[in-house]
């Protein structure tokens, strides 16, 4: 348990987690990216040489909002 407080709700005591992404050669997690989105020629977003940070996603286990937070550079 932690003291994470639902910005929605009120609620104080957030459920750790983490956003998926079960993507074909995803690692399993969704990252956060530096800068706005840019999209290449073939539509996919440029990415390269960006910091990028995993994404920490605290449910509310009453209003089941979302807090996320882009920690530890990956
Ligand atoms: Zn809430």
């Amino acid at each position: 348990m932690n003291n994470y407080t639902c910005t929605c709700c009120g609620t104080v005591g957030l459920t750790e987690g983490f956003v998926e992404d079960a993507g074909q050669s995803a690692p399993g997690y969704a990252r956060w990216i530096e800068g706005a989105l840019e999209r290449g020629i073939l539509g996919g977003a440029k990415r390269m040489s960006r910091p990028r940070r995993q994404i920490e996603a605290f449910r509310c286990p009453k209003c089941g909002h979302l807090e996320l937070f882009a920690t530890s550079a990956v």
